[in-house]
């Protein structure tokens, strides 16, 4: 049973989004806290469109790596509203600044947590296309789950291209922006892979990885350098293991990169074996 949104009190902005806003609300009767997505129908159409296939995924998706969706609103003057859980440590884009980068074996237990969430999507044709910290919600118990579907894709055919501009540009695939020359059309789920990669890079080492730290993206040039030059190294110091790892993420031949169930077997995270799950 879905609760009315009349029985959603409001208590604070958690974040604005694509023509959206993110409510942190309190359900009166229980004083449960849930986080409540809104977009408004008289906003522009892509953040409409956004957020109709963001509820559409969200109603289809049941694994406790994926953000839970508890219900969702259709009000007549066209609100699009989604009741979700909520994430009380916010995301690993605010984590990473409030705290500091990463150690390998919290990455490694942040890298189990969204190859699992990427392994369901996947099963289920569903490729994210707009993986990176900001979209990686978090909570107090360190459970890393994915957000934010609203560019996502459900692929019908197997063989469906996948190259259009969607999501954030400096986490997208070699293939997305030169099909042919990197594969773009042989698994479309391989460009999440890729942005995954540059996630943990930028959690281990503090700032996007393309780039050195401080800088301010030139679209321009960072399309040349993800698709003509080679993938960002990490710094020396790191394990063997986890620069194999971020290796394997990082091929810009996306038919050489290891799908997500392939790398949950990968010795990175063999090294880190889970201490309590
Ligand atoms: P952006 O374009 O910045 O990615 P968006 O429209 O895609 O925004 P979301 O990423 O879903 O929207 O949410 C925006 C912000 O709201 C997030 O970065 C996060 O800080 C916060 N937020 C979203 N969902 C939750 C949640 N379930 N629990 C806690 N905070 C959340
Ligand atoms: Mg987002």
């Amino acid at each position: 049973v879905t609760i009315p949104l009349t029985e959603l009190e409001k208590l604070q902005v958690l974040g604005h989004g694509n023509g959206g806003t993110v409510y942190k609300v309190q359900h009166k009767r229980t004083s449960q806290i849930y986080a409540l997505k809104v977009v408004h129908g008289h906003g522009d159409l892509t953040a409409h469109r956004q957020v109709s296939r963001e509820k559409e995924i969200l109603r289809r998706t049941d694994s406790a790596h994926i953000v839970r969706c508890y219900g969702t609103y259709d009000n007549p003057s066209g609100d699009v509203s989604i009741l979700m859980e909520y994430m009380d440590a916010g995301t690993l884009d605010t984590l990473l600044r409030n705290h500091g980068t990463f150690s390998e074996p919290e990455l490694a237990h942040i890298t189990r947590q969204i190859l699992k969430g990427l392994s369901y999507l996947h099963a289920h044709k569903i490729i994210h296309r707009d993986l990176k910290p900001s979209n990686l919600l978090v909570n107090k118990k360190m459970e890393v789950k994915i957000a934010d579907f609203g560019v996502s894709k459900i692929m019908c055919r197997t063989l469906d291209a996948c190259n259009s501009y969607v999501g954030t540009c400096a986490y997208m695939s070699p293939e997305r922006f030169d099909p042919d020359a990197y594969g773009g059309n042989y698994n479309g789920y391989l460009g999440d892979i890729w942005s995954l990669g540059l996630t943990l890079m930028e959690l281990y080492m503090g700032h996007f990885p393309f780039l050195p730290p401080g800088q301010r993206p030139d679209w321009a040039t960072l399309m040349c350098a993800i698709c003509f030059g080679d993938p960002p190294a990490l710094p020396s110091g790191v394990s063997d293991e986890f620069r194999s790892f971020i290796n394997c993420c990082l091929q810009k031949e996306s038919k050489k990169r290891w799908t997500a169930s392939q790398l949950l077997d990968h010795p990175f995270l063999l090294r880190h074996p889970t201490s309590n799950r």
